[in-house]
């Protein structure tokens, strides 16, 4: 068996990027994409909010920050040049109360220093991007987008596909063992030995990492994230994407409402403990990853200090009235009766031992390769700099000459 030069496993928009961006500096290179599920973005990546971000909440200089940036401007590149609908609509993030104040201020700092043309706005200038919100404040993200996930992850696979490489849909990687130069990916089609691998699992990526002997030092805890729609004869209501100004104790940005590129509003997510890491649904089980869970010393450190928190955010999954209050909020005027049910995402966050939530993105080296074992959002909007990032260190590890 003739070994690739390099494997991507998992066929969401951060591996596919990654595949991409390994192409295009090394035409040559022998290239596979391994994806269990039988069609690509089938997880997070096709289950998001479609946002392109703009990179105001992260900190300056981080990889968020500098990824999320660049990679915004590329998708929208991209997308223009592959005619993939996307729309740089902008943003307001709106305080409700004195109390948020000096949080949007401090934001607002922050977009400055990320370098974005981020305005303030008076409540009345608020009104008039988006009429029927209530606030005290807010700031304007002009660099803020919407866009197809899905579609460009689509055209991703034709370009991976086009410039030689080969995806394998169904093709659940198992086993991993890593023998002198090579590594051998025992999957549900067969084994494939390759001398580099690239893991970009999503929320198994901590596994996949495990097995290929690195030590990611964090564990995937499953996040699900509920929405709501409304009715189409409510959509008036929000004209583009209206958020609260988020709690710097947590990484995710409260429920907010967002119009998708099909024209629909979207309103959460919500962040829910997920007892499985693909799962669903309020009531979806799965033993192996509950156990992973409640084992992992670090999940009950973040419990014991986000304990009210985490109760409020179930009340609110069970409770459609409290998820309705949280969006009144922003909108008085919505009512329970406005909203339906629509298609809710799991987020693989990944948590240290100690408790904390790993901010940033974190991508783990060992002789078997790369695993990007913390891709949470905005890594959808930056993946295609991820997958830049990935590719310009493949020829210090060695397998692909550049
Ligand atoms: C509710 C929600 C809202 C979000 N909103 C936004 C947003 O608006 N903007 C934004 O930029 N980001 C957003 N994000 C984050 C964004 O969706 C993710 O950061 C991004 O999709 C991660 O891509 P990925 O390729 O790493 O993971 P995934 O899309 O999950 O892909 C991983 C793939 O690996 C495959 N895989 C796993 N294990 C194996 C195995 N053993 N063998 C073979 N294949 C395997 C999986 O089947 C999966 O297809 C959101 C996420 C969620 C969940």
């Amino acid at each position: 068996m003739q070994p690739f030069d390099c494997v991507v496993v998992g066929g969401g928009i951060v591996g596919l990027s990654t595949a991409w961006a390994i192409l295009e500096r090394n035409p040559q290179a022998r290239i596979a994409l391994l994806e269990k599920e039988e069609s690509l973005a089938h997880h997070q990546t096709g289950r998001n909010s479609g946002v392109i971000h703009s990179g105001i909440y992260y900190k300056p200089g981080s990889l968020k920050a500098k990824l999320c940036r660049a990679g915004s401007r590329r998708l929208i590149e991209f997308c223009q040049m592959h005619d993939i609908r996307h729309e740089r609509c902008g943003k307001v993030i709106v305080a409700t109360s004195q109390a948020e104040l000096p949080r949007l201020n401090s934001l607002y700092e922050r977009g400055i220093a990320n370098g974005l043309a981020v305005k303030k706005l008076t409540q009345d200038q608020v009104r008039e991007i988006e009429p029927h919100v209530r606030c005290i404040a807010g700031i304007h993200v002009p660099e803020t987008g919407i866009v197809d996930f899905v579609g460009i992850c689509r055209k991703l696979g034709e370009l991976v596909a086009s410039s030689g490489g080969e995806l394998r849909l169904g093709t659940k990687v198992h086993s991993i063992q890593t023998r002198g130069g090579e590594t051998v990916l025992e999957t549900t089609k067969g084994a494939v030995s390759s001398r580099l691998i690239i893991n970009c699992g999503g929320l198994h990526s901590d596994r996949l990492a495990t097995l290929a002997g690195a030590k990611p030092d964090a564990r995937i805890i499953p996040f699900r994230g509920e929405y709501y729609e409304l009715k189409p004869d409510r959509r008036f209501l929000v004209r583009n994407l209206i958020y609260p100004v988020p709690d710097p104790q947590f990484p995710f940005l409260g429920v907010h409402f967002t119009r998708m590129i099909d024209g629909c509003v979207h309103a959460g997510p919500n962040a829910v403990l997920s007892l499985k890491r693909e799962g669903y649904h309020r009531t979806a089980f799965n033993l192996w990853d509950f156990v992973d869970t409640m084992t992992y010393p670090g999940f009950w450190r973040l419990v014991r200090r986000h304990a009210r928190s985490g109760l409020e955010e179930m009340y609110r999954s069970f409770s459609k009235k409290a998820f309705t209050r949280s969006l009144q909020k922003l909108i008085p005027d919505i009512c329970e009766a406005d909203l339906v049910p629509a298609e809710p995402g799991v987020r693989a966050q990944a948590l240290r031992p100690d408790g904390g939530l790993v901010d940033d993105f974190l991508i783990v080296n060992n002789r078997s390769g790369m695993h990007v074992c913390n891709a949470p959002s905005p890594a959808a909007t930056a993946s295609l700099e991820i997958g830049r990032v990935i590719a310009e260190q493949i020829p210090r590890c060695g397998a692909i000459q550049a």
